[in-house]
């Protein structure tokens, strides 16, 4: 902690997002209290306040990378404890039902369940002295100031009953996508956020199994058949902790795979390439399925209020909740934790300030996956000229990627969030796209 920590913050919600703005506000805060309504301690199983933690969970390999950067040695302890990793390019990835030719990228895919990754976080940021957690308490409200225009603290309500507050010269909030910043806004005269949204009806079906031979997986920690238009039915399996896999399941605008067993297992007959099927056909289940439903992403425009009180900032998926076929909400939110560290490191943080640089961390992620998602015809929203064409980039780029793993890996890059999207607009990448869409072409001719 700086001289400049005398200030104390309150973080609402402990989940990746809360960690994680603990992590920056430790800094320079005399006091952290993080508080969630769930009673969390050093479990690494589902939980209810994150009911998304049943489902595959890929850590982006920028979120990898300020993770470390947050916590050093947090990937080899990682490995230490058993949870795979392996390198981002070299995963099993099929894009329109073809797979990308597999190349090195030299970043880390981090493999563990969401509840087990979040306790790894929780418990660096836990042995931050400066730090403690009020757990089973609900957050209620906010505590204002006389002036009406400043937040003071909070207003928790315990599991055994009366309320209470705790005060702080900074609020974050980070209680996810149900946060009541907007209606807090409201009743304090202020202006709720605008809200865009794309509407995907996506569909998560999860289910764990222990393989009797690991050997079917042919050493790949990780099967993709992302969805996308051209073949709507996708998959994610991950080799996780203790020996078990991970296989979900997502269906869009509506469709969902069943959780049962067998009609589970018929599904994966039905994706674009057998893989899936293969590895679990003879897999013993290790629990029942289960599914998450996800209706639409939204983005919260607190970039544009013109007024905003002081003393209380938003992060995570409180501001933008993502399509997680994408895998960018943890990501996003390690990022969103290096602009709340800049923002706090110079005394009082100025809302309106900070909220335009989240902007500049959440722009091209959200234009990624809403941009992606546009591609389904149903999907409302505005489709210009240049979506267009950088759609059809898109689809030359995984074609030519299936014979050049070059190009595979400065994909990941970008979808990782490592590397700007114009990365993929460089004259030597778009002339190796063209030239691997021709090899393709001649291939099938
Ligand atoms: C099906 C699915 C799969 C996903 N897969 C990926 C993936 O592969 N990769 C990726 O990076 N991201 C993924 N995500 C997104 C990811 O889960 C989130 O973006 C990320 O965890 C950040 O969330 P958060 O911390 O902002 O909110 P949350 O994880 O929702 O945490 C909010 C916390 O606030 C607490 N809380 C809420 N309200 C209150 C209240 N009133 N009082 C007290 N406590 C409260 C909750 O208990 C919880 O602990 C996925 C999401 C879904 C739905």
């Amino acid at each position: 902690m700086s001289e400049e920590g005398v200030r104390s913050a309150v973080v609402l919600g402990g989940g990746m997002a809360g960690l994680l703005a603990a992590r920056v506000l430790a800094d320079t805060h005399r006091r952290v209290v993080v508080v969630d309504r769930d009673v969390i301690g050093d479990s690494t199983t589902a939980r209810k306040g994150v009911p998304q933690g049943r489902h595959v969970h890929g850590l982006l390999a920028r979120g990898q990378q300020i993770l470390e950067e947050h916590f050093p040695g947090f990937t080899e302890e990682a490995v230490a404890a058993g949870i795979p990793t392996a390198d981002l390019g070299e995963l099993r990835w099929f894009f329109n039902g073809r797979r990308l030719s597999p190349a090195p990228t030299g970043l880390t895919c981090v493999s563990a369940t969401r509840p087990l990754l979040e306790s790894r976080v929780r418990a660096r940021v836990a042995a931050l002295e400066n730090v403690s957690f009020l757990e089973g308490h609900d957050i209620v409200g906010l505590t204002v100031g006389e002036d009406g225009h400043t937040v003071t603290g909070v207003r928790v309500h315990g599991a055994a009953g009366g309320e209470r507050s705790v005060g702080a010269e900074l609020v974050v909030d980070t209680t996810g996508r149900g946060s009541r910043t907007p209606a807090w806004l409201e009743e304090m005269g202020y202006q709720r956020p605008r809200e865009e949204r794309i509407g995907v009806d996506l569909t998560y079906t999860t289910r764990l199994f222990r393989l009797p031979d690991e050997s079917v997986l042919r050493g790949d920690m990780s099967i993709n058949p992302v969805s996308s238009p051209s073949h709507r039915r996708g998959a994610f399996l991950s080799r996780i902790e203790d020996g078990l896999i991970v296989v979900s399941l997502t269906g869009v605008l509506g469709e969902s795979a069943p959780t049962e067993l067998e009609g589970f297992l018929a599904w994966t007959r039905t994706l674009a390439v057998p893989d899936i099927h293969d590895v679990i056909k003879d897999a013993e289940p290790v629990c029942d399925g289960t599914t998450f439903r996800f209706p639409t992403s939204v983005r919260r425009r607190y970039d544009e209020l013109t007024r905003f009180p002081k003393g209380l900032v938003v992060m995570g998926d409180a501001v933008c909740s993502f399509n997680p076929v994408y895998g960018q909400g943890m990501t996003v939110s390690a990022l969103e934790s290096l602009v709340l560290r800049e923002h706090v490191a110079g005394g009082p943080v100025d809302p309106r300030a900070y909220f335009r640089d989240l902007t500049g961390v959440i722009e091209v992620p959200w234009q990624m996956s809403a941009g992606s998602d546009l591609g389904y015809p149903e999907v409302e929203g505005e489709r210009t000229a240049e979506w267009e064409r950088s759609g059809r980039y898109m689809a030359d780029l995984h074609t030519a990627a299936t014979v050049d793993g070059t190009l595979t890996a400065t994909f990941m890059r970008v979808a990782g969030l490592v590397d700007p999207p114009t990365a993929l607009m460089d004259p030597e990448v778009m002339r190796r796209v063209e030239e691997g869409v021709r090899r393709v072409g001649a291939a099938v001719a």
